[in-house]
């Protein structure tokens, strides 16, 4: 699988099979591979690069190797460093809750259908084990999931268009 764009020829066999193009005739992965260079600043302001739901599907069916979804996920990753608009707010309180809990969702309690609550020790559930926050925090600032690369980015960006 290849991150190069520009082995794409437009076949379109991506957007015929990726899922969510289906429910929103808006989306298409094609046409996001197309101005990932040449429309790259406004695809950081596109809501539409938030619908993709990582299935894979697109990739699987490109003729040329090319990954969309490949594609999407570094423009989402790009999106989110400049802070540009219609990032998810849970985008935030991901990061948020890994650096402060080591767990991606808070600890959930069950609700029964008579709206009784219960949490995992009444239950009879183990406490979750102790979480070492501080390596995953290490862990993740060494995966770059902490680094604001706007700049370099737009000087990137800026650079394929001229
Ligand atoms: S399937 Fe591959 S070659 Fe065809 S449009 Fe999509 S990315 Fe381009
Ligand atoms: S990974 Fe994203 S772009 Fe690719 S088919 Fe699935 S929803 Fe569509």
């Amino acid at each position: 699988m290849i991150f190069d764009e520009t082995a794409c020829y437009i076949c379109a066999k991506c957007t015929s099979g990726c899922p969510t193009a289906v429910y929103d005739p808006s989306f298409k992965p094609h046409v996001i591979v197309a101005r990932s260079k040449v429309d790259r600043e406004a695809l950081l302001n596109d809501e539409n690069i938030w619908y993709c739901v990582l299935c894979k599907r697109c990739e699987r069916r490109c003729p040329q190797n090319v990954s969309p979804l490949l594609i999407v996920t570094e423009l989402k990753n790009e999106s989110y460093k400049c802070a540009k608009a219609h990032v998810p707010k849970g985008f935030e309180v991901l990061s948020r809750l890994l650096r402060e809990t080591g767990l991606s969702s808070k600890e959930e309690i069950i609700i029964t259908e008579d709206f009784d609550e219960y949490n995992r020790e009444e239950i009879g559930l183990p406490p979750l084990p102790k979480i070492n926050t501080k390596a995953i925090t290490e862990a993740l600032t060494e995966l770059g999931f902490f680094d604001t690369g706007c700049e370099d980015q737009n000087a990137k960006a800026g650079t394929a268009e001229d």
